[in-house]
């Protein structure tokens, strides 16, 4: 039972079987300090997390070729894509999550402390944890872990914008706990709304559902209440059912737009037809226990009065990443940046993936001349359009981000990005000249977005380290790897390219939306199976895929569980 702290603070030595042969733990150096004299001499390697990004690393990670250890505050995989899904009783919250020791079972010698990092020190390569279950004899249950590698995968947490009266009064939907108690507060808000003695005032009061965020969580949660309501409740409290009222609270002009225009005007359409009130244009400045209030140019401040709120406007960066930063030299940045190996810059061993990281944006324009060399282009007079297709192709390998602002505003090719730069086009003659195709250029790096902050990324990132920690010594042996595109010298491994598969937004009523790879729009009810068989075929192991299978099943039979437990 290495799980709880108190355990190492004595001498032990623990001889485990790994594949890899065998790994002896020995006395900690302190009373505090989890350390390892491995005879193999393997490197120590530390990964913080066990989301999307962590547990994708540790299943694709060879952990023969390391001592691994794992630190989190859940010892469990949760697949979030289907967290809406709980919310509601559609599918159960332990359907969707899967203990990391399962996991990393089958991998040998990977140990797992179930604690918190509250403490990065990159100089002298330790992570300061706490234990969240147990205490150690000083009663805080804290202890360091010294790592030669160390791989932040700790996620994100959710982004208030320091709106008063969020934290107290609103729910977010991050972790299961959150699902779980949205849930019970849904069904808290029916009962109460069905007691003796109520106003009809009071009755729509604890009725109204208010989703503040219009992105892809929002909608989704606010179409799963709405069937929940009208497939499972509307039976149960008849009396009710009219006084049920929906409301989505967003600052922009439209909801879902991070989708193309197509897929945004049909929730908006279906959403009206529903009688999900969207509110576009409305900022949230103010939540109390009673209501919300809200503003806008043209009618000013508002107070709506609701029973439950959801807050689903975004990430920020947690307090021990932004500590982090801070000794790094990136006190003024918002989010932890790496290169694009995934190297947190100045610091030696440290890589970070997934939503707690960003890999900073290299422009276009700093490597055009480099992109040039490669294509075999004439920097100086015209380019032909054969020559302009070649230089794009190769800039949308290296800059996923472009490839993705290209298919967001919908351009299939230069011309229209040409188009978009303000009028400049190609020359009747097929040629551009070189100064306007710079433009062009200046003109997307203006626009390019970070990569979206989404499980598919974070998978993609904790792969692709996996596979390069797997080379690391291969590639020690024969530091010959492939040419820079800048600079000096050689690097070890690819760069991370981000490879996107699409996108989905489940909008209620058996009908999901999907913006898949080459633009493919498709919305319907058979977009939600296409939905139903990747969810079912993306989750992490065959008991969770049966388990969830068996919840859709049991609710299209059923229907949902209403119990208020
Ligand atoms: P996470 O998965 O959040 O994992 C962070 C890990 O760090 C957790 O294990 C956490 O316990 C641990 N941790 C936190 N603090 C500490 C600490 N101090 N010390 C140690 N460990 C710590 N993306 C999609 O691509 N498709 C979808 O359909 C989709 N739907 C979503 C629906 C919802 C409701 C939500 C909330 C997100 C959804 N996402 C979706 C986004 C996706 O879940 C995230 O992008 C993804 O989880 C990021 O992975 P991560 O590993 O960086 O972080």
């Amino acid at each position: 039972a290495l799980h709880h702290s108190r355990a190492f603070s004595k001498l032990i030595v623990v001889v485990a079987v790994s594949s890899g042969g065998i790994v002896a733990y020995a006395d900690a150096k302190s009373d505090h300090d989890v350390e390892s004299s491995q005879v193999s001499g393997k490197k120590k390697l530390v990964v913080l997390g066990t989301g999307w990004a962590g547990t994708s690393f540790l299943k694709n990670l060879d952990a023969s070729l390391y001592d691994v250890q794992v630190v989190s505050p859940r010892n469990y995989f949760a697949f979030t894509p289907l967290l809406p899904s709980i919310t509601c009783g559609t599918v159960e919250p332990r359907s969707i999550v899967e203990p990391i020791r399962n996991i990393v079972r089958k991998k040998g010698g990977v140990r797992f402390w179930e604690a918190e990092c509250f403490k990065i020190d990159p100089v002298k390569k330790k992570v300061h944890c706490r234990s969240n279950i147990g205490t150690d004899k000083d009663g805080n249950g804290e202890f360091t872990v010294d790592y030669d590698y160390l791989v932040i995968a700790l996620g994100a947490k959710p982004n208030t914008f320091n709106t008063p009266g969020v934290v107290e009064h609103c729910h977010f939907l991050k972790e299961v706990e959150d699902a779980q108690k949205i849930r019970r507060s849904v069904m808290n808000c029916f009962e109460n709304a069905s007691l003796p003695n109520l106003s009809e005032e009071e009755r729509r009061k604890n009725l109204h559902f208010v989703i503040v965020g219009g992105g892809p969580t929002g909608v989704e949660f606010a179409a799963e209440l709405h069937d929940f309501v009208i497939e499972d409740l509307a039976k149960l409290y008849p009396t009710l059912k009219d006084l049920v009222r929906i409301s989505v609270i967003e600052a922009g002009e439209h909801i879902l737009t991070m989708f193309d225009k197509r897929i945004t005007k049909f929730a908006e359409e279906k959403f009206q037809r529903d009688g999900i009130e969207v509110k576009t244009n409305f900022r949230v400045v103010k939540v109390t226990d009673k209501a919300i209030t809200m503003t806008n140019n043209a009618t000013g401040e508002i107070n709506v009065p609701y029973g439950m709120a959801v807050w689903s406007t975004g990430i920020g960066t947690r307090p021990v990443i932004l500590d982090f930063m801070k000794q790094v030299g990136q006190g003024n940045r918002r989010v932890l940046a790496t290169d694009e190996w995934l190297r947190v810059c100045n610091s030696d061993g440290v890589y970070a993936l997934g939503d707690c990281a960003t890999i900073s944006q290299r422009k276009v324009m700093e490597d055009v001349s480099e992109i040039f060399r490669v294509a075999d282009v004439d920097c100086s007079g015209t380019l032909t359009l054969k020559e302009i297709k070649d230089v794009l192709g190769d800039i949308c390998e290296r800059y996923p981000q472009v490839e993705l602002y290209l298919k967001s505003k919908q351009m299939k090719n230069f011309v229209d990005l040409l188009r978009d730069a303000e009028g400049s086009l190609l020359k009747e003659s097929k040629e551009l000249d070189i100064e306007e195709f710079k433009k062009a250029l200046a003109h997307v790096d203006s626009q390019v977005k970070m990569l979206p902050a989404t499980a598919q990324v974070a998978a993609q990132q904790g792969n692709y380290l996996a596979q390069c920690f797997n080379k690391m010594k291969i590639c020690e042996e024969h530091p010959e790897g492939p040419l820079r595109i800048r600079g000096q010298g050689r690097h070890r491994f690819h760069p991370f390219r981000y490879k996107h598969l699409g996108q989905f937004a489940p909008l209620g009523g058996e009908q999901t939306a999907a913006q898949l790879p080459g633009d493919w729009i498709s919305i319907g009810h058979s977009t939600q199976w296409l939905w139903y068989s990747i969810y079912a075929s993306k989750q992490v192991s065959w008991r969770t895929r049966l388990l969830v299978i068996g919840d859709w099943t049991r609710r299209f039979i059923f229907g949902r569980d209403s119990s208020c437990i």
